[in-house]
């Protein structure tokens, strides 16, 4: 990514905008949502709003030019005291300059400029449930952090800027309550730009007003937004209007694209109209059905889903539909602290399978085995994200995109389609959590109540622990159709020491099928079952609902009479030789034997692998030790 060096700073100022013009109509909404409060308050798993105050409506005035990386303007925010309130405590970075900050038009004293803090002193105490509000002007030249939180460039040699906060720039360009537990529950920005610019926005465009040569470009939103989400970018866009069928009204569905990109663009909202009508029927309604979904293209890679506009650097099916799913999982319900970051990209990563899975199954089934792949790669690595400051680890496509939608893939198998789908409705429409933020526990509360089941040690494995099964399966079928299943599994990581699932096989011959579901719960766990006919192929997991990898599966005819015997995979091998034994056999070594019996590798037994890179090409006998005696198996290196 690239940012313009930037020319000579601009001094613009901005009628600082009165606070009467506030709309009545907020007023009324305020005094609506208020009613619920307490009761909501109360119940939010995910916590109170902090710092005292509650914030309520946001008013934003900024004059922005594209060709100059610098902002200035004001920010009113009108709040809740949730405490008897002596001062306001904002976040607001060290680079930027704030001329003033005012009550009703009178001056208050403030402290600025260490930790990114704003402070604000209140002349006289603010008592809990009065609803008030502050007004902060200032200007500067924003840091850039994280993604690019407010970034200028160019496109066909014209000046773009755009802004993307999350997880932690706001800051970085206006005054602002970095919570994810108190969204501001309605805004309005108001943009003033060169009149050759249009200006990007959260909500529905007002009319515009010029003056001069610049327009100010008015957005109003009215639904609860959570601070990272609330985004403006300005650029010579050429805008193009369709519509979405939803299940009870049409949406307006906005691109703004570069003129030069104007096809492009307007050809990727078209496809995107069908996923927008699937997931408003598989997830309840658009949640911002009374405003718009949009597009807004911009210089950064990828998208990000800035609450009903989502901005887009790639056009590409599965980002499209990724940043649509955030509306609802994100934007709707928001995670409550960012260790739980996997409940907006997780299910934005699994929808956009879903779109696959109803609109192109071929690529389901592609879509999955790469995910697991992904997965898979490492032996270790949590849903959960420990270090919330360490941004690359937040935002690992592996675990906490990959692996979080795996784990809701995983979710949906164990629970069944019925109830998983009901709880993920109900955990979206929970008036505690709608429009509003959750955690694990909520999602986990919800799906228990519809599936009847105790996720608690399936989360343990799968979002607090690490790692992933490899499957070792040995089967055999007797003259009277019965079959005999073992199932054994060893984990990639030692925080679980076995996971508990249901494991689907498919036995197979000359056309006829049938998947037997076998419910895991320990190692060497024996399943005797009757089939209608000879098997002669069984597939392990054939339709990918399960994080595993390395399994390994074969008929007790193909292994010898002997079901003791040491397993070896691949075989012939290259690189790496990967044995499978009943995890109760005590192993205390590990050593391979050439041709001739001389000893020319160790290992650690349970390695369960062994790099053979270095072996030259011939047979050789891996041989495992236990109290008991030895187990041994021949390969050949290739
Ligand atoms: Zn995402």
């Amino acid at each position: 990514m690239r940012s313009l060096p930037f020319a000579a700073l601009i001094l613009a100022t901005l009628p600082v905008l009165s606070q009467t013009d506030y709309d009545p109509e907020i007023i009324q909404q305020i005094a609506r949502n208020e009613q619920h409060r307490p009761l909501l308050d109360a119940a939010r798993s995910s916590g109170p709003a902090t710092r005292g105050f509650d914030m309520k409506y946001l008013r934003c005035a900024w004059e922005l030019d594209p060709a100059v990386r610098y902002i200035s303007g004001s920010v009113t925010s009108w709040f809740t005291a949730t405490t008897d309130l002596d001062e306001l405590l904002f976040d607001l970075s060290d680079s930027l300059m704030v001329d003033a900050v005012t009550r009703n038009g009178s001056a208050l004293s403030f402290t600025h400029g260490t930790n990114d803090q704003l402070v604000i002193t209140l002349p006289t105490t603010v008592p809990a449930g009065q609803l008030d509000s502050v007004t902060v002007t200032y200007h500067g030249v924003p840091p850039n952090t994280g993604f690019g939180s407010f970034e200028t460039d160019t496109h066909a040699g014209v000046p773009a800027l755009w802004t993307l906060s999350e997880p932690y720039g706001a800051k970085d360009w206006w005054p602002c309550k970095q919570d994810l537990n108190d969204k501001i529950d309605s805004l309005d920005t108001y943009v003033t730009s060169p009149d050759s610019y249009r200006v990007a926005g959260n909500g529905l465009l007002m009319a515009p007003d010029t003056l001069g040569d610049h327009i100010t470009w008015h957005w109003r939103h009215r639904h609860p937004i959570a601070h990272y989400l609330i985004a403006t970018a300005v650029t010579n866009y050429q805008v193009d209007e369709q519509y979405a069928q939803l299940s009870t009204d049409s949406l307006l569905m906005l691109s703004y694209a570069y003129p030069e990109d104007f096809n492009l663009v307007s050809g990727a909202a078209t496809y995107l109209l069908p996923r927008i009508t699937f997931f408003d029927q598989l997830f309840g309604p658009y949640p911002f059905a009374n405003e718009k979904y949009g597009h807004a293209q911009f210089g950064w890679g990828g998208g990000m889903e800035h609450q009903t506009m989502s901005f887009m650097g790639s056009f590409h099916p599965e980002i499209m539909a990724h940043e649509l799913a955030h509306q609802w999982f994100g934007d709707k319900v928001t995670c409550g602290s960012w260790a739980d970051i996997w409940l907006n990209e997780g299910f934005a990563t699994y929808l956009s399978g879903l779109a696959y899975e109803h609109f192109s199954p071929n690529s389901w089934n592609i879509w999955k085995r790469d995910k697991i792949l992904s997965v898979t790669s490492q032996p270790d690595g949590s849903v959960f994200c420990p270090d919330t400051n360490n941004i690359g680890r937040l935002f690992s496509s592996r675990l906490t995109y990959n692996k979080g939608a795996m784990v809701i893939h995983m979710l949906r198998w164990v629970c069944g389609d019925s109830a998983f789908y009901q709880g993920v409705r109900n955990y979206l429409e929970d008036p505690d959590l709608a429009y509003g933020s959750a955690t694990t526990a909520d999602l986990q509360a919800h799906l228990e109540a519809t599936s009847g089941l105790d996720l608690t040690g399936f989360l343990a494995d799968w979002f607090t622990g690490e790692g992933y099964p490899s499957y070792t399966t040995i089967w055999s079928q007797d003259a009277a159709g019965v079959v005999t299943v073992s199932l054994s599994q060893v984990t990639s990581h030692p925080s679980v020491d076995f996971f508990e699932l249901p494991v689907p096989l498919r036995f197979s011959a000359g056309g006829m099928d049938s998947t037997v579901v076998l419910d895991n719960t320990s190692n060497d766990q024996l399943f005797y079952f009757h089939l209608p006919f000879a098997v002669d192929t069984v597939a392990f997991d054939p339709d990918r609902w399960l994080i595993s990898a390395q399994n390994f599966t074969t008929s007790v005819a193909d292994l010898g009479a002997d079901r003791s015997a040491l397993v070896l995979f691949p075989n012939p091998a290259k690189d790496r030789i990967t044995w499978n034994v009943p995890a109760s056999f005590p192993m205390l070594s590990a050593r391979v034997l050439d041709a001739l019996g001389r000893v020319v590798m160790s290992a650690n037994p349970r390695a369960g692998s062994l790099d053979i890179s270095e072996l030259s090409h011939g047979s050789y006998l891996l041989e495992l030790r236990g109290p008991s005696g030895p187990l041994r198996a021949r390969f050949v290196k290739e």
